[in-house]
């Protein structure tokens, strides 16, 4: 069986309507999928229905943007209860800072002459999470770049003109938000954020710490080393294994659905927390 438990949809920054995750989903082998967009779970009742219809276990998730000391830190809620008022709020909360954010980063690259690019990221968005690459986005539609990856090397990466330094929500608010909708907190891909070891078995010490059920050793294709590390670094802490592609666009082989392997046998997998 293939668990995917991170995924998005155009309900954030993938390009993917909910059904169309779900389809693909199947065709890629996933039995269980969870749609896990960045702070909303707008997507979640379509993939739900879709995955009745093509056989595949949809789990209702979320992607949360939290703060742990200057690092962002990505926190997926797995089996969430989308009716939680906890929840709805938390969400509520999140739309206004994305908010606050996207119009900070507009200015910014308004003022480098790109004048229409919160506008533009806004029509990208398509009133889902509006997040970075949707400026990004705009910023290659237009010419400006030639590419995603160019718009974060020029504009919006770290350190650069568009880069607005943004406090999250802390980590253990976040946690605090999915378990009172009944969902289990997992540490995203904590590889993504370029921590030395040190810190980041530090950053896996505050996350269990606060609460914290579970990390993500595997996220997309990674190398066997990386997996055995943050198995090792999981078990130690008695903590829940997870894994999924955290997919958001075709063609991107490295995170395609259902595609990075099984986790190490030595661990415990998230999925015996869930009810499926
Ligand atoms: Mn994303
Ligand atoms: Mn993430
Ligand atoms: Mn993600």
């Amino acid at each position: 069986m293939i668990f995917d438990l991170h995924s998005h949809s155009n309900f954030s920054d993938g390009a993917l309507s909910p059904q169309d995750l779900v389809v693909r989903a199947e065709e890629r082998g996933v039995s269980v999928l969870a749609i896990t967009d960045h702070d909303t779970i707008a997507g979640v009742e379509f993939a739900q229905k879709a995955g009745v219809i093509h056989g595949v276990t949809v789990i209702p998730g979320i992607e949360f943007s939290s703060q742990w000391g200057k690092a962002g830190v990505h926190i997926v809620g797995l089996g969430i209860d989308r009716s939680s008022p906890v929840l709805l709020n938390a969400i509520h909360a999140q739309e206004h800072s994305r908010r606050e954010r996207s119009e900070a980063i507009g200015e910014r690259l308004a003022r480098a002459g790109f004048s229409g690019a919160l506008h533009g990221a806004r029509i990208l968005a398509a009133g889902g999470s509006l997040g970075r690459p949707h400026f990004a986005q705009y910023l290659v539609n237009i010419g400006a770049v030639k590419n995603i990856n160019a718009a974060f090397k020029k504009y919006l990466g770290t350190g650069k003109l568009a880069d607005v330094k943004y406090q999250w929500p802390l980590m253990e608010q976040v946690v605090t938000w999915i378990h009172a909708a009944g969902g289990i907190a997992v540490l995203a891909h904590p590889a993504k954020y370029e921590l030395t070891r040190m810190k980041l078995c530090a950053l896996v010490d505050a996350f269990a710490m606060v609460g914290g059920d579970a990390v993500e050793v595997i996220s997309g294709i990674q190398t066997g080393a990386i997996t055995q590390d943050l198995a090792k670094i999981v078990n130690s802490r008695s903590l829940y294994a997870s894994c999924g592609s955290d997919f958001h666009t075709p063609g991107q082989g490295w995170q395609e659905l259902g595609s990075f392997g099984y986790l190490p046998e030595n661990t415990k997998p998230v999925w015996d927390l869930l009810r499926l």
